[in-house]
């Protein structure tokens, strides 16, 4: 039970797939049962075009039950799945820095507001959501600090104009596109000023 997939376990014992649950539901020996599922999965592998196709009309037949049986298996298995993910991320950690490096990449502006998130928690900032595509559109790619343009070149940062850690929040009010340099030389800044 531990070692299996959400998605598996769903395989297993939620709502079944068209095709196996037609297999299964006549009554048959055990050894029928194993050559009727040979016979599916040998069809699967010739016919992979159908499985999708028979798969998705499943998924979309069944979303609701699928979506509720979802939510409480991870209910009732929160622990054992949060401690599975934890084991599998220490035994292949190079797999896993590889698709968190992929995933970053593929969604700059999600993991921008995870980190500015977390940072926000650490100094019990207010909290909320930032859609960051709304602050481009209220402030252009305009940098407040230099009181210059953004090109389509320059990096851009999103900036806490109070920051985190002089009790600013993490709200949109509070944020404004930068260059990146100087939103960086504004943070030597402070750090200088800190440890002045
Ligand atoms: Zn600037």
């Amino acid at each position: 039970m531990a070692t299996r997939s959400l998605y598996h376990n769903i395989m297993l014992t939620g709502p079944r797939f068209d095709l196996y649950s037609v297999y299964m539901s006549k009554p048959r020996t055990n050894a029928q049962k194993a050559a009727a599922v040979e016979r599916v999965k040998k069809w699967a592998i010739k016919n992979p075009e159908r499985v999708k196709t028979n798969k998705q009309r499943w998924a979309t037949r069944n979303a609701a039950e699928i979506r509720e049986y979802t939510h409480t298996y991870y209910i009732d298995h929160k622990q054992s799945l949060i401690e599975n993910k934890r084991r599998w991320r220490a035994e292949n950690k190079a797999i896993f820095m590889a698709q968190c490096a992929r995933y970053r990449k593929a969604h700059p502006e999600k993991s921008r507001e995870r980190c500015s998130r977390r940072r926000a928690r650490i100094h019990n900032a207010t909290i909320e959501p930032v859609n960051y595509i709304d602050v481009l559109a209220r402030d252009g790619r305009w940098c407040y600090l230099c009181e210059k343009d953004i090109t389509l070149t320059d990096e851009m940062h999103f900036d806490h104009v109070i920051p985190l850690s002089k009790g600013g929040a993490h709200t949109m009010e509070n944020i404004r596109p930068t260059h990146g340099t100087c939103n960086v030389r504004k943070h030597s800044k402070i750090l200088e000023v800190k440890h002045a």
